[in-house]
């Protein structure tokens, strides 16, 4: 079956993407087609070493390596890098790492308008997206600008080798989970729905073969493909349920980003599998399942996600005040947020149980 809709509006950045292991290696050829000469190399501390090694293939290219990315994009470390860039007189950003590490070279990009060349080393998508996530005294926002957008992605497989297979999971969930919501955006498209199909697809495919061989770069590239289209169909529409309420626990409960994606997509899917079957369909078609919530579900469990949201260390008497900031500001989705189904989901998500349908 087709996936024609009778009216639709399609919209694509301009970003120019590379695939291949290795492909790194071209990163001097990339900065120069930018028109560059002075690059900015980003990462967390953690992967400084990779950073270094960017540094070293750029050669006279770079003029500076900051290694302070941290996760929800601090605005004092973001305005902090963005002046050393200036004091740098960089040319461009170049993000080697996760979602923190694009998000701090897009928080450099927005403030300074400097060209973003990004190396995903997990499957977050924010690459993908002209969506930047900061936070300031203890409240994340969220801005949408194409100033924001990255020019050039390098997907390497051979740096994502290095993801610790439970980070690998959670984070493909993650990106999964970009691509389930997708599927019954107000604003999707053929277009969307067709990269939502197939970037579902490569994780279902690809998923098992990493966690069996971390070291398969067939595997790993396909992983890295399914994140491309995920986070392309992030970047296109709008997001609901699953990514709103996320965005609570992370924001007020200081969850982690990607296991707290892992947990709750299973729920948030058969919530609103309820409202929308049809459109969810290929959900529980590739996952294999009755149902999108319980397809899911049985997928995290196989691949040995991490289930339950009192692992993280979320109190079951923090669940009231959960359902209720979830509630607070009304957001569209396929189906209505009534307060007592979303505490149930919290419960049964707190449990760690599987969704009821
Ligand atoms: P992350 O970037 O914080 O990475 C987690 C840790 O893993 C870091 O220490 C990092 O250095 C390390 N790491 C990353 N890749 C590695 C590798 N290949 N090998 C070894 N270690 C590696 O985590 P994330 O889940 O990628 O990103 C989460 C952040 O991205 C959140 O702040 C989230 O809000 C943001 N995000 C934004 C968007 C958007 O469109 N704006 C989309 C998705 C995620």
């Amino acid at each position: 079956m087709s996936h024609f809709q009778e009216n639709f509006v399609a919209q694509s950045a301009a970003v120019r993407v590379r695939f291949g292991a290795g492909v790194r290696h071209s990163i001097a050829d990339e900065v120069r087609a930018l028109g560059c000469s002075r690059a900015l190399i980003l990462s967390t501390p953690q992967q400084a070493d990779t950073a270094r090694e960017f540094a070293d293939l750029c050669g006279p290219l770079a003029v500076g390596i900051y290694t302070d990315a941290t996760m929800h994009t601090p605005v004092a470390i973001s305005d902090h890098a963005a002046a050393y860039a200036v004091e740098l007189v960089a040319d461009c950003v170049v993000a080697v790492g996760g979602g923190s590490t694009t998000g701090l070279g897009k928080a450099i990009a927005y403030r300074t308008d400097l060209p973003q060349i990004v190396i995903p080393t997990t499957y977050a998508g924010s690459e993908a997206t002209p969506i930047l996530g900061q936070t300031e005294n203890g409240r994340k926002t969220t801005l949408t600008s194409p100033k924001v957008q990255p020019e050039v992605i390098l997907y390497d497989a051979e740096l994502v080798r290095t993801l610790p297979v439970g980070m690998t999971v959670t984070s493909a969930l993650n990106a999964m989970a970009h691509a389930a919501e997708g599927l019954y955006a107000q604003n999707r498209s053929p277009m969307s729905t067709l990269m939502a199909v197939e970037g579902l697809q490569a994780f279902k495919d690809a998923l098992p073969k990493v966690i069996a061989n971390p070291d398969d770069l067939t595997a790993r590239g396909e992983t890295l493909y399914g994140a491309w289209l995920c986070g392309t169909v992030l970047g296109q529409v709008g997001m609901a349920l699953h990514h709103k309420l996320c965005h609570t626990l992370g924001g007020s409960f200081d969850l982690p980003h990607a296991e707290t994606h892992a947990i709750i997509l299973a729920h948030a899917m058969a919530y609103n599998a309820v409202a929308v079957p049809e459109l969810l369909e290929p959900v529980s078609r590739i996952f294999g399942g009755p149902s999108a919530g319980l397809a899911i579900y049985n997928f995290a469990a196989a691949m040995k996600a991490p289930l339950a949201l009192r692992d993280l260390g979320l109190k079951e008497t923090d669940l009231d005040r959960a359902a209720d900031l979830a509630t607070q500001n009304p957001y569209w989705n396929p189906r209505p947020i009534e307060r007592p189904a979303l505490r149930q989901l919290l419960q049964a998500a707190w449990a760690g149980d599987a969704p009821a349908a």
